[in-house]
């Protein structure tokens, strides 16, 4: 039996032709499941008793399974999932004034290895499926009270998103989907490392969400040390990819950049980093370190982080120094996986 979570709307499209059902019955599939909610079948009563006992033969309604939520003094609420193969991820919600964030995990681990990124230090144990992918941010939404229910997500936890691909783009075409999930696509923000080819290939696709892209040097010598997919993706090559596709008219990309100490946070970095990004219309996050345990690297100074933003500023860039949110509960940016290494 396949998850009915995640599963495309092309997808459902195309097995509907094949059991000679009418199209639109897709779109009422979509609305019963994710606008309201059902989690049987039988509930869909405008549907014909022939469809739902066909679905309810090919597909079951599944959500991951929270196994733990941690709550941090600032709001900030972590989700430890237990997968069905016992796999642990983690997801965030953070609650901010206007908006309430999820961020969401694509992989259980990571091959990147960022040595800034405790995720990193488990290696890729396996990518999610679109219904685990998905799956959080329903889960999540199902356990929060109406008025902290979520209104944004960003695609920057567990895992690179563009290294889980199809999964990863079936899902984004659900949560943007008017007639699924229907986010607003501004309202949604996938983050990348750099996989200069999938990115390139998520260009071509039809779905505009916000792109950050995690810079975090100016030298390929350093990011080749912080971020090993630099050495097959140089930076160069990662912002000629980025220069070639242009946003839609007033869309910017988002460049993260970690302040590390001694690695990539002095004035020099600040003014390469000005000169790398010349032309691009673009917001730069500034997120300094925080030390944690499990990952050897330390944290800038608040001078510095702060002297590094006032140039990028005087050289008219939007740059924020990002506020650090939940690092009690280790929520924070490349803090996750703390949990799963505790149950795993
Ligand atoms: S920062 Fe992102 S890409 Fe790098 S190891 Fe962590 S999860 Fe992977």
């Amino acid at each position: 039996m396949i998850n009915i979570i995640g599963y495309s709307e092309a997808k459902l499209a195309l097995l509907f032709t094949e059991w000679g059902e009418k199209s639109f019955h897709v779109h009422q599939v979509l609305n019963w499941i994710y606008h309201r909610g059902v989690e049987d079948f039988s509930e869909m009563t405008n549907i014909s008793k022939s469809l739902r006992a066909k679905l309810d033969d090919y597909f079951f309604i599944g959500f991951p399974r929270i196994e733990k939520k941690t709550v941090s003094k600032d709001g900030t609420t972590k989700y430890l999932f237990c997968l069905d193969d016992d796999s642990r991820i983690e997801s965030v919600w953070i609650p901010d004034t206007g908006r309430k964030t999820l961020c969401i995990s694509t992989q259980v681990g990571c091959r990147l290895a960022c040595t800034f990124c405790l995720t990193g230090t488990l290696g890729l144990k396996r990518n999610l499926t679109s219904a685990e992918f998905v799956g959080q941010y329903m889960a999540v939404n199902r356990a929060l009270p109406e008025e902290d229910r979520i209104t944004n997500v960003v695609i920057m936890g567990m895992g690179e998103p563009l290294d889980n691909y199809e999964p990863v783009v079936d899902g984004l075409r659900l949560m943007v989907s008017p007639e699924a999930m229907a986010i607003g696509n501004r309202r949604i923000t996938l983050s990348t490392s750099g996989l200069v080819d999938k990115l390139e290939q998520f260009q071509g696709e039809d779905i505009h969400v916000n792109l950050a892209v995690s810079l975090n040097a100016t030298e390929d010598s350093t990011r080749d040390r912080i971020m090993p997919i630099n050495k097959k993706y140089p930076i160069r090559v990662l912002l000629d990819a980025l220069r070639k596709h242009p946003l839609k008219k007033s869309r910017r990309i988002t460049f993260e950049y970690v302040l590390l100490k001694g690695v990539n946070d002095t004035h020099a970095d600040a003014v390469r980093l000005a000169k790398l990004l010349k032309g691009f219309p673009c917001k730069i996050n500034l997120i300094a370190f925080n030390d944690f345990e499990g990952v050897d690297c330390q944290s800038p100074s608040r001078e510095t982080v702060l002297d590094f933003q006032n140039y990028l500023i005087s050289k008219n860039y939007t740059a924020f120094i990002r506020k650090p949110r939940g690092e009690d509960i280790l929520g924070a940016c490349g803090q996750l996986a703390a949990e799963t290494l505790a149950v795993s």
